[in-house]
């Protein structure tokens, strides 16, 4: 049985993250994705609102179950006894950041190892923060989000 982790923030999902989603959860009999309660980053939405925006999105996915966590990853995947983490790589820039991380994780807990998928060629440019900032120009963003998303991010920034 393995049960990997896919952590990240989430804020908001993206089409890119549900591409890493659907396609790692092919290889895994269990993917777990985690949503980081970080306050440090002050995310637009809080971490219930990005756990059930996930849940909505990955309804029809019988392997995929999405929970949140606080702290190190490895303790995390440690608790809901997963050997493997998912990350995603977009570009190069991506690439210092992930190694060191892993590295580090590895250093943590040898038995976790971290799995790299990169990113189909559509969702390349993709991220959280882009979406954010069209978004909050009022620009189309249909192309990177579900439905769901998109009417919840409409809302936050009619609010602001
Ligand atoms: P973090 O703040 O941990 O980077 P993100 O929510 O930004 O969290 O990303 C979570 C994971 O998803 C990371 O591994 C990231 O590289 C990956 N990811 C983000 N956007 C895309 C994308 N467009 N295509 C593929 N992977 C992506």
């Amino acid at each position: 049985m393995i049960r990997a982790v896919y952590p990240g923030s989430f804020d908001p999902v993206t089409f890119g993250h549900l591409d890493i989603i659907r396609r790692s959860s092919g290889l895994v009999d269990e993917l777990i994705v985690g949503v980081l309660n970080n306050n440090a980053k002050s995310p637009l939405f809080s971490v219930g609102e990005r756990v059930k925006m996930l849940e909505e999105v990955t309804e029809g996915m019988p392997k995929v179950r999405v929970l949140s966590f606080e702290g190190l990853l490895v303790d995390f995947a440690r608790g809901v006894d997963a050997c493997m983490v998912i990350r995603g790589l977009r570009a190069i820039t991506d690439f210092e950041y992930e190694l060191q991380m892993s590295q580090t994780n590895h250093k943590l807990d040898s038995k976790i190892e971290t799995a790299f998928l990169t990113t189909s060629l559509e969702y390349s440019y993709l991220s959280s923060t882009t979406v954010k900032e069209v978004a909050a120009f009022g620009g189309d963003i249909s192309q990177f989000v579900p439905k769901n998303v998109i009417d919840r991010i409409q809302e936050k920034y009619r609010r602001k």
